[in-house]
């Protein structure tokens, strides 16, 4: 008679335990680590993942697994090892990590995917065979690319961050890396920060490549799509895995080369629980995979370039642009010096219209810059002042033309705009601010010829449109291309000659200690759009702060300048990459008894502190009412994110107890609240 056997189950709720089930003997073949089984939890049945298995349990009235869902483990060892680091580090229940570290044809207990057959989800890809020829590298980029090969051969773990100039060839140096790492049977991911956003990344991709050895993981994509490229990676027929951040927990088996490619974006960072960083996620799984990981920019983040100063990571760069293209020459345009019109808002000043009106004549093509969708960021009555409001958020509400409504960019409250004050019945209320269609339009009405495009989260709702806009610019149909940050990125079109910055501002006035970074980053990324082709290309930066050293050293192309002014800043304050910051932030529907707890915990907090983290509060959150929720905030700074991570751990347990107030906690947060 053979031992009895227990199971260590996780579940997907905010529960920091593992729950010791027994397993009945007809099972006890079927059960294994990293399967999923049904189980009675608090009157209910749901899905546990299995995380250890025992002969022995300290339970006394044990319960019972029901049943065992799958016949082959579907987590590995590596990623239950990488969601127990992520549970750790990132403050959530190891069953939050699995869950999202699952496909989505796996949540909630699922096994069975209809598998339609059809065509590829990206139909423009369908042609390309990997049949391009090779580009015979720069010295920059051998010298870059064999410092790599070094580490891939002897199959060890290390960080590389690839600081490269816009337009200096970093995707041919991660081509060579990936040539290596599948030359030795193993595989790579490959992350961009918004698939859907870099369409001309994956079209190079598979020129080289060749679509068969391929996966994308995508939001757009279907169960059944998803479910498709997940066996493909898993049966190692596809060899490299191109995604957005959630591609950390794609099957690889032997995973060789994980490549990040723009590493300071913010979207590498995800906002709902787990809330991981992929840059950090990505270096715990290659460490655990003996993998390499090469992070490139041509504006590294603050935290990449202090790791590479401190020697964390490998330093490569490639400082200059292929074929020895000049950087765009960037002209600041104040615009506290221009000349307005009592009639309409100033958006284009005459020098950015002169250039645009050049550039038409001369058939080349333009992107203009604005990172605020919508139409009037927001709506003013000039005889009360009163200004329209989210009344769940608490934030002005942004009007949008073509649906003509006024919407809330934190939820999805919208109302039909109207003529009359709500406050005072004025018959006229004012449409001020200005997003990317009132650009739009203000080109119409200057250039009643060009044809123009607009690139947005709002125009690239349809599941193709993002291919469409951009096949569109790139083959010279649209002349003038209007968007958001989404422009900035990985776009490479010859024909560009001119980019134009409608308003530095935006960012820059942002109540974020990495304002000056992200504008910065911004900046030099959208500029690094012009001038790809033979005919130079020109930058315009119209800004109402022109002396900001973020905008005069994306004048001059000087991240090291950058690097230098803000780290002492960094330093001052006592901010990251010095610290690490911990947001809490704590929510309810009633206002008084958050005020209340949030001394409490504060309170408990400081009690329980031996110096394990710096804590600063409680005050409302910089959103201080989000979805009908108001919200407070607590910080900690500390240098030990697992130490101060205990000590919250505990601290919520004797406040919990007490309390009915909702709490999150953000780990190296993007943002202060
Ligand atoms: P980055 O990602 O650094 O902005 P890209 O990788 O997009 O730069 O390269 C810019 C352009 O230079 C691309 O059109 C690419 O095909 C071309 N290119 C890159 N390396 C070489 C090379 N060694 N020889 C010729 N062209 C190259
Ligand atoms: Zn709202």
């Amino acid at each position: 008679m053979s031992a009895d056997k227990y199971v260590q189950v996780v579940v997907n709720l905010p529960l920091k335990s593992e729950f010791d089930y027994f397993v009945p003997r007809s099972l006890h073949s079927k059960v294994d680590l990293g399967k999923r089984v049904w189980v009675p939890f608090r009157n209910r049945t749901i899905v546990g993942y299995i995380v250890g298995i025992t002969e022995k349990s300290r339970i006394k009235k044990i319960k019972e697994i029901k049943s065992v869902i799958d016949d082959t483990p579907i987590i590995s060892p590596e990623i239950l090892e990488l969601t127990r680091w992520i549970s750790e580090y990132y403050f959530c229940s190891r069953g939050e990590a699995i869950e999202a570290a699952l496909a989505s044809p796996f949540k909630k207990g699922k096994t069975q995917v209809r598998v339609r057959a059809g065509g590829s989800p990206y139909p423009v890809l369908e042609n390309l065979s990997g049949k391009t020829k090779d580009n015979i590298l720069t010295a920059h980029q051998d010298k870059a690319l064999n410092e790599i090969s070094e580490h891939l051969n002897r199959e060890e773990f290390g960080v590389f961050l690839l600081h490269g100039i816009t337009a200096s060839g970093k995707t041919e140096v991660y081509f060579g890396a990936i040539e290596q790492t599948l030359a030795k049977n193993r595989q790579a991911i490959v992350f961009v920060p918004e698939i859907a956003l870099t369409p001309q990344t994956l079209e190079r991709f598979t020129e080289k490549f060749g679509k068969d050895l391929i996966a994308l993981i995508h939001s757009r994509l279907s169960k059944s799509e998803k479910f498709v490229e997940w066996q493909r990676i898993k049966s190692e027929q596809a060899k490299i895995v191109i995604g957005p951040r959630s591609a950390i927990f794609a099957p690889v088996k032997h995973l060789g080369l994980i490549v990040v490619d723009e590493e300071h974006e913010n979207t590498y960072k995800q906002e709902d629980a787990p809330r991981y960083h992929l840059v950090n996620t990505a270096i715990k799984r290659a460490e655990i995979s003996n993998a390499v990981v090469i992070l490139g920019s041509a504006t590294p983040s603050l935290e990449s370039m202090y790791s590479a100063k401190q020697k964390d990571f490998v330093f490569i760069e490639l400082p200059e642009r292929i074929e020895g293209r000049d950087l765009p020459q960037v002209q600041v345009v104040d615009m506290r010096y221009q000349r307005r019109s009592a009639k309409r808002p100033l958006i284009l000043s005459k020098v950015l219209e002169d250039n645009i009106a050049q550039c038409l004549k001369n058939k080349e093509q333009v992107i203009l810059f604005l990172n605020r969708r919508g139409f009037s960021t927001f709506v003013q009555c000039p005889k009360c002042g009163y200004v329209e409001k989210c009344p769940k958020c608490n934030v002005a509400v942004v009007y949008h033309f073509d649906r003509q409504q006024l919407v809330c960019h934190h939820c999805s409250y919208h109302t039909q705009a109207g003529q009359v004050c709500p406050e005072c019945s004025a018959g006229y209320i004012r449409y001020l601010g200005t997003g990317t269609q009132k650009v739009e339009s203000e080109l119409y009405r200057l250039f009643p010829q060009a044809c123009i495009g607009r690139m947005d989260s709002d125009a690239l709702k349809e599941k193709n449109a993002h291919f469409e806009i951009f096949d569109d610019f790139k083959s010279g149909k649209i002349d003038i291309l209007v968007g958001t940050q989404m422009l900035a990125k990985g776009l490479d079109i010859p024909n560009v000659t001119l980019v134009g910055v409608i308003s530095a501002d935006v960012t820059l006035n942002l109540p974020d200690f990495r304002a000056s970074e992200r504008t910065f980053s911004l900046l030099t990324q959208v500029a690094g759009r012009a001038g790809r082709g033979k005919t130079p290309g020109r930058v315009i930066i119209q800004t109402y702060t022109p002396e900001h050293y973020a905008i005069k050293c994306a004048l001059n192309h000087d991240y090291n300048d950058f690097y230098k002014q803000e780290i002492v800043f960094r330093k001052q304050l006592k901010l990251p990459p010095y610290t690490h910051l911990i947001n809490i932030i704590l929510r309810s529907k009633n206002k008084e008894m958050l005020i209340n707890n949030s001394h409490k915990l504060f309170d408990i907090l400081s009690r329980h502190n031996k110096k394990q983290v710096i804590l600063m509060g409680p005050v409302p959150a910089p959103v201080s009412k989000l979805r009908g929720n108001f919200r407070w905030l607590i910080i900690a700074k500390c240098s030990d994110i697992l130490q101060a991570n205990k000590l919250l751990g505990r601290c919520f347990e004797q406040w919990k107890a007490h309390s009915n107030v909702k709490v999150t906690v953000d780990v190296d947060p993007r943002a202060i609240g």
